[in-house]
């Protein structure tokens, strides 16, 4: 039986594991380690290990998913560090949003200890993880990506190739710096409307038909911020994160980026208002704040 290890158990994170415990032999790693004791006692088939050398022995493929790349190299080296654990020929598979150039040195680093890697962030939040169903975009090798397939299928439906290590971190970053447009760009919207005094349900179900409309405005807006039920899926912290990564990103293309940047720092000062255990969503109650209204 393939021989799997999982490090991060947290808001996708756990999800993604329960998947490949149904399918893998799989040993789980988390820093706070009640939470891998309470993983490995409520699935069978898995095991907690106790640091990330433990976890990574004799396992033929190491899936991290922490908030950053920088918490990935933290955790590769020294005694009890993944590379002290790692058998040669294994591949890690890095499912955190991290960035490029970090997943870069990374790579490097592994292929010293005859060790493969991709960066393969995903999409399609807690709940597309708890159905399987999520988009996984790789950077890598053909070979590699290809090697990872059976594992990404666990919890994976669209699995793509994007190119070298660093792609899949790239995309993920532009495609959540366009959630971040969205969400601001919906609160500034329906602020406004509700202020003049139309509904901003009824804003919402035209716009929805209409040429405006968005995972924010079909999904986000409706089931979160009209229900006022701003439900804790995916930290504002780590969409301040993919902006960061996006706005670097476009800067060192040499691309005129000024919405990027800007919305960057919007997210940045909605982070540092709201807290570090905000959701992103939650980034609409400082535009509502500024308006002196509800999105409601
Ligand atoms: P959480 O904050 O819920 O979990 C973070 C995980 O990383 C926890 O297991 C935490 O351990 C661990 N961790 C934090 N700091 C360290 C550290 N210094 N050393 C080792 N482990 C550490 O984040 P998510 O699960 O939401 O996100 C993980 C990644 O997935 C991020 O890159 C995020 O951008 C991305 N992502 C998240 C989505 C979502 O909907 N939540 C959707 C798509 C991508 P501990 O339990 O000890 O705190």
């Amino acid at each position: 039986m393939t021989r799997v290890a999982f490090l991060g158990l947290g808001a996708i994170g756990a999800p993604m594991a329960r998947q490949l415990a149904r399918r893998f032999d799989l040993a789980v790693w988390n820093r706070t380690a009640s939470r891998a004791v309470a993983f490995a006692s409520t699935h069978h088939g898995a095991s907690q290990a106790r640091t990330p050398a433990d976890a990574a022995a004799g396992r033929d493929f190491v899936v991290t998913c922490l908030p950053t790349s920088n918490e990935v190299e933290q955790i590769l080296e020294g005694p009890t560090g993944l590379l002290a654990g790692l058998q040669r020929g294994a591949l890690v598979i890095d499912c955190t949003s991290g960035d490029p150039d970090s997943s870069r040195r990374i790579a490097q680093r592994l292929v010293e200890a005859g060790v493969g890697f991709i960066d393969a962030p995903v999409s399609g939040g807690v709940s597309g993880a708890e159905q399987g169903i999520l988009t996984v975009m790789c950077g890598g090798s053909a070979a590699n990506v290809e090697k990872a397939r059976p594992v990404l299928e666990a919890f994976g439906r669209k699995i793509v190739h994007c190119g070298d290590v660093g792609a899949g971190d790239a995309i993920k970053a532009v495609n959540n710096a366009m959630l971040a447009v969205h969400i601001w760009a919906a609160a500034e919207g329906l602020a406004s409307l509700k202020k003049s005094g139309v509904d901003p349900k009824i804003a919402l179900d035209v716009i929805n038909s209409s040429s405006g409309r968005s995972n924010t405005s079909e999904n986000l807006f409706p089931e979160r911020v009209l229900t006022r039920a701003f439900p804790r899926t995916f930290k504002l912290a780590l969409l301040d994160k993919d902006l960061r990564i996006a706005a670097d990103f476009a800067r060192a293309q040499k691309v005129s980026s000024p919405l990027l940047q800007l919305t960057s720092e919007l997210f940045r000062a909605a982070r540092l208002a709201l807290g570090e255990e905000a959701d992103h969503v939650e980034a609409a109650k400082l535009v509502e704040q500024w308006a002196g209204t509800e999105i409601r």
